[in-house]
This record gives structure tokens, sequence and C-alpha cells, in this order.
């Protein structure tokens, strides 16, 4: 609008000019023709007649006829303005105290020069009259401009609000289709449609991998647990001891695949549950984790290790209870296991929540520091001698990144040193 009001005032500046060349070049030409056909005295009693005229609707004219040396012979104008006859010199002058006109002056004799001066502020009430136009005007278009973009921005912002709610709360997605007589058939309303066929998939999709992983998991523990009875009740058979040792063997190999089983659907449900807050409820983490170390400490004293805990009191996280606690004891297990009787095992619990067990057993190379975390991934391979499947950590860190929590291995002088924290995986 600015911009616009600067060019309009410029072109009625240029224009007012224009006319009022044109308008002292015809006066003067005239003037001139008059003292070549009617002499010194007849361009005198003109000059007169002009003076005398005041005009109504054009710039007012101001003569000066004066000798050789610039003094007055007639006029209005006192003195001769500082305008060089000689090459007829047109410019924009003041006049008779501040009245600025545009004036050409010219030699008409030896002895005789004439100016001719037109005021050149006429067009100032025009030039008024727009910029005060352009400053109403402006001020309301830009006025509704910002009300009609505002309006437009909100219902925009409101319908995608929408669409980012229905991500944020995805059973809420069937409603972020447009009814059909608010539809408006634009590309909000597509990607509308589009994100509530998406996240409809997503849940119909998750809801098959839950059922069928449940069903699974339901499926080959049951007959195993079955084929686990049958082993009991033929060890209560009298047998030949080389055959109950098998069987003794047998029923723990079962056990061991059920306990694998059950890691691996729990590592693969807890991924497919990341970022879903659903179910995560507020408990007070540092009453869960005391109830582990009083457990722990039992054991403690059995495998001869040295156990302590410190404990920060009323730590809150939203979670599930049991879940947190699986973290835990597969890091207490793995420090039991893992350090030789008579080292030493620390369990924190600080606010944040943040927990750290370390330990001062033989600790894990920074080459394994990523690995250990892998599934099955066992150090020493598979064939070590102490018992595990190498799911413990891969656990872990599942229910910690399912929690938005992070399950690191810590640099340690000594043993190894495991933490977990909030943070993004
Ligand atoms: P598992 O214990 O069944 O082998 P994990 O996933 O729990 O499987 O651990 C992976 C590997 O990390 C283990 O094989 C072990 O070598 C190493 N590890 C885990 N915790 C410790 C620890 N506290 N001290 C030393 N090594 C450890």
């Amino acid at each position: 609008m600015a911009g616009l009001w600067v060019v309009t005032d410029q072109t009625i500046l240029s224009t007012s000019r224009a006319s009022a060349e044109e308008a002292v070049d015809v006066d003067l030409a005239g003037l001139v023709d008059i003292y070549a056909s009617g002499g010194q005295a007849e361009l005198e009693r003109r000059i007169g007649d002009r003076l005398a005229i005041t005009p109504v609707g054009r710039s007012r004219a101001h003569y000066l006829l004066a000798d050789g040396a610039g003094n007055p012979i007639t006029g209005d104008l006192e003195r001769w303005p500082d305008l060089d006859p000689k090459v007829s010199e047109l410019n924009s002058v003041t006049v008779m105290e501040d009245v600025p006109v545009l004036a050409r002056a010219t030699y008409l004799g030896p002895d005789l020069r004439l100016v001719v001066a037109y005021e050149s502020d006429q067009a100032d009430p025009l030039r008024h009259r727009v910029a005060l136009a352009f400053l109403a005007g402006g001020t309301v278009f830009v006025l509704l401009v910002a009300l009609f973009g505002r309006r437009a921005a909100y219902g925009l912002q409101s319908r995608i609000e929408q669409i980012n709610a229905a991500f944020r709360v995805p059973e809420t997605a069937p409603a972020i289709s447009a009814p059909r007589h608010t539809r408006r058939g634009d590309e909000i309303d597509e990607l509308a449609d589009h994100s509530a066929l998406a996240l409809e998939r997503v849940r119909r999709l998750l809801a098959a991998y839950r059922e069928s992983s449940d069903q699974l998991a339901h499926e080959i523990r049951t007959p195993l647990m079955h084929l686990d009875q049958r082993l009991v009740k033929a060890l209560a058979e009298p047998l030949p001891s080389s055959v109950s040792s098998k069987l003794v063997e047998a029923r723990a190999e079962i056990r061991r695949i059920v306990r694998m089983l059950e890691s691996l659907l729990d590592i693969a449900s807890s991924k497919a549950r990341k970022g879903d807050r659903h179910g995560l409820l507020p408990f007070n983490l540092s009453e869960t984790i005391e109830r582990i170390c009083n457990l722990y400490a039992d054991s403690a004293e059995e495998s001869g290790h040295a156990f302590d805990w410190q404990i920060a009191r009323d730590v809150w996280f939203d979670g599930e209870d049991i879940q947190i606690s699986r973290i835990v004891t597969n890091l207490l297990d793995n420090a039991f296991k893992y350090v030789p009787g008579g080292g030493r095992i620390v369990l924190a619990l600080e606010k944040g929540p943040v927990i750290t067990v370390s330990d001062d057993g033989p600790g894990i190379p920074p080459v394994d520091a990523d690995r250990i975390f892998e599934r099955f991934y066992r150090r020493g391979g598979e064939n070590t001698s102490t018992t595990g499947s190498g799911l413990g950590l891969a656990v872990a860190r599942a229910i910690a990144e399912r929690h938005g929590l992070t399950l690191t291995l810590e640099p340690s002088d000594k043993g190894a040193r495991f933490r977990v924290a909030r943070g993004i995986p």
C-alpha cells in the first residue's frame, strides 16, 4: 500500500509539473508574440490585464518585465528571480517570500527581459487528499486482510490439529474424516481421510499381531507344559538312574525353551507398543525397587556377594510396574551371574528416574557395549558355562524403550555399570 501511494504521489507531482511547464511556455510564447507585434507598451498593458484576472481552477501566474540589469519595469514580482534569461532557463524557484513557482525567463531585446512564473503548489491539495485516501483505505484493507487471513489460518490450524490429535490418540482416528456436509474436498480433507485409513490399518495390524502372538505363545507353551507334566509323571515311576537323569535334563531344557519363547514375545510386544502410552500408569518406583532389593539381599547372602542399594524416596513413574521390575531383575540377575562370589553389586535409584546397576566383576569390553543388547548375543559364544539365552538385556532394553527410557552400558573403571534413564533411544 505504501509503495502504491509513493508511485501515485510521484505521478501526480510529475503530471502537475508537466502541465505547469506547458502553461508557462504557452503564456511566455504569447507574450513574446505580443511584444513582437505591439512593442513594449502593448506588452506592459497585456501583463497588467493578466495580473488583474484572478484565475479559477488553474495556477496563479506572476510576471516581471525588467530592464537589462533586472530592475523591474512592470509585473507583480519585486525582484528578478535566480534565472538566466540568456538560455531561457526554466526552473522551480521561490518568489514573494516563499511562494514556490515554476518560472521561465527570456530576453526580449538587449535591454528587456521577461519572466513568467506559475505557482507550482497547485497539486498539493490533491496530493493530500490522495494520501488521506491511501491512509484510510490502506488501514481498512490491511485490517480486512488480517481478519480474513486470521480466520483462514485458524480454520486450517484447527483442521490440522484434528489430524495431529488423531495421531496422538489413535482411537479417535475415525472421527477425523470430515462429515459429508462439511467436506470441502481439498487436500486437507484428503489428508484427513488418508490419516484415518492409515491409523485404522495400523490399529487392526497391531490387534492382529497381538492376537496371533498371544495365540502363538499359548499354542507352543501349552504342549510344552503338557510334555513337562508327562515327564514329571514318568519320573514318579521307578526308573534306572541314567534314564531319570536324562528326563530331568529334558525338563530343564523344556523350561528354558518356554522362558526363551516368553522373552521373545516380550521383546516383540514391547517394540510394537513403543511410543504407545496406553496402560502406563503412575506407580511408586522407589517402593517397587526396594521390594526387589530385599528379595535379592537374601540370595546375595547365599552366593557370597556384597549387595548394596541406595534408593531415593517417592520416585513416581508412569509405566507398567511388572515390566519395569523385569528391567531391574534382569540387570541384577546378570550381575549375580557374572560377578564371582565376594564381588560387590550396587543398585541406585535417583529422581528422574535414573536407575544404575554397577558391579566390580569382569565387566564388558567397549567393543561389546552395543552387541550385548542384541538378541541371542552372549559374550564368549553360545556355550558359556553360565546359563542364559542371550535375551535378558534385549528384553530389558525393549521394555525400557517402550517406556521412553534408554538402557545403556556406561563406561566404568571396574566391572559393568548399566544405566536406565529418560531419553530418546
Ligand atoms: P545372558 O545373560 O542370557 O547371556 P544377556 O542378554 O542378559 O544374556 O547378557 C548378554 C551378555 O552380556 C552376557 O552373555 C554377558 O556376557 C554380558 N553381561 C551382561 N551383564 C553382565 C555383567 N554384569 N558383567 C559382565 N558381563 C555381563
